[in-house]
């Protein structure tokens, strides 16, 4: 996914605008196809009850594609905060890439803090960020922790994702409820076993 980012600096906050630009979502197309997409499964779209589906199937669609723009708000670390700084189970939801079928759960993102600090819930909107896009759960966890490391320039990041994939547990291959973990490090949290530790110890 790439970003359009605006960066506007103050004295001491600093916020870097996130824009999704990834190619815009043509809606009356995509209903369209929704009811061709239909019609080819079987279902009779003409009948009362599925004539409004198609448009609402896009909407939807475009909805869960599509992450709201937010402000990557950041302050100087005045206070040379040294400690894991860990935003635990962050709801999250995002689309299979190889069967469009939700997969959710929850993200634990933790930043050991460098020259600047962020506001706790823009955690949450780089996972969101990330999420509404067609996904694999390896991946999702890999680019929300390049993207603080990117930005943020931490000492060190950690990213554990939980996750129930429908695709899975809808069709038979594992039980429903059973969840997916992945993890990323990068510096400090990675290369420092008492630090990563301590991570790994407040995500599970
Ligand atoms: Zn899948």
């Amino acid at each position: 996914m790439s970003m359009e980012a605006a960066a506007s600096y103050g004295p001491a906050e600093r916020a870097l605008r996130v824009v999704h630009d990834g190619s815009e979502i043509d809606v009356g197309a995509a209903e369209r196809a929704a009811a061709d997409f239909l019609r080819a499964l079987g279902m009779d779209t003409t009948a009362e009850s599925l004539r409004d589906t198609p448009r609402r199937m896009a909407r939807a669609y475009a909805e869960l594609l599509r992450p709201s723009p937010f402000s990557l708000t950041t302050f100087p670390n005045d206070e040379g905060y040294d400690e894991l700084v860990l935003a635990r189970d962050i709801p999250f939801h995002s689309l299979c890439m190889h069967h469009m079928l939700p997969f959710h759960g929850v993200a634990h993102v933790a930043y050991l803090p460098g020259d600047r600090i962020i506001g706790l819930s823009k955690l949450a909107r780089v996972v969101e960020l990330f999420a509404r896009d067609l996904q694999v759960q390896e991946r999702l966890t890999v680019q929300v922790a390049d993207w603080l490391q990117t930005h943020l320039a931490p000492k060190g990041v950690g990213v554990v994702i939980e996750a129930e994939h429908l695709c899975m547990s809808l069709r038979g291959v594992q039980k429903p409820g059973s969840r997916t973990v992945t993890s990323a490090l990068h510096g400090l949290v990675r290369e420092d076993s008492r630090t990563r530790q301590e991570f790994l110890a407040l995500t599970t």
